[in-house]
């Protein structure tokens, strides 16, 4: 299972943003494509997982984290020529709900809006999961989803608090989604990969049955604790054959 975030022509390179250059991204998907690997829709690992649905051989997963408006205006052309499903994980309340009338500014890192997200699903191609509602933060170094924060006046919030207030942001991210689109949303990208037993439990409650994290495993053969291969700007298509190897995919 890959990991991406953002994307950048050769030459730019984006501030404060985990960047792929598209051209190794291009040859990295024509590589998969020589090496016989299957790229296959996340929903079909899921229901792999839940149903027993036999997946292809050397299946690879293709996930792009955090909405980026270089998902729609340089990944996504080169994941159509190939054909490839992917998944996005948005944070739902960055990106535009409008149209923006911006010209894109491959220098920038900005975020899709929900019209460009609507062209790519209308593909087929592509599925859009969740990366929270707007709880992609850290306080004190840590994933809002898994502290306490300090409530509007200043005070920190009590166990039960902290964990309604989780609950009600996974709830309108996987609600908005699955308005918009009309399927189920059973998948949470965990902001920086964190997570803890308490959200495991709630996405028990609200029916999300898998957890992505990034590369370290925690839990083995726990579908709330699915590793990715996080894909590096150095990698080029070298390392990225590397990294292929070395893991298996889960
Ligand atoms: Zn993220």
């Amino acid at each position: 299972m890959l990991m991406y975030h953002h994307f950048a022509p050769r030459g730019y390179w984006p501030k404060q943003a985990v960047a792929v250059y598209v051209d190794d991204f291009s040859e990295q998907m024509d590589y998969l494509q020589q090496e016989g690997y299957h790229v296959v829709a996340l929903r079909q690992v899921w229901d792999h997982y839940k149903n027993g649905t036999p997946l292809p051989q050397k299946p690879v997963v293709i996930t792009l984290d955090d909405g980026y408006e270089s998902s729609y205006q340089l990944a996504y052309p080169v994941l159509k020529k190939h054909n490839y499903p992917f998944t996005i994980f948005p944070v739902v309340n960055w990106l535009q709900f409008e149209k923006s009338n911006k010209p894109y500014a491959p220098d920038k890192s900005d975020y899709l809006s929900w019209p460009q997200m609507d062209e790519m699903v209308a593909s087929g191609l592509c599925d859009v999961q969740s990366h929270t509602f707007d709880s992609h933060d850290k306080v004190n170094g840590i994933s809002v989803l898994i502290t306490k924060i300090k409530k509007a006046n200043g005070q920190l919030e009590t166990t039960e608090e902290a964990n309604s207030r989780v609950k009600e942001d996974l709830r309108q991210a996987k609600t908005f989604i699955e308005q918009r689109y009309g399927w189920d949303v059973y998948a949470l990208a965990y902001p920086y990969g964190e997570y803890d037993e308490k959200v495991m439990q709630t996405m028990d409650e609200l029916g999300y049955g898998m957890g992505l994290c990034m590369s370290k495993i925690k839990h083995k053969n726990n579908l709330k604790a699915i590793a990715r291969i996080p894909v590096a700007q150095s990698d080029g298509l070298n390392g990225f054959i590397q990294r292929l190897k070395s893991k298996q995919a889960q």
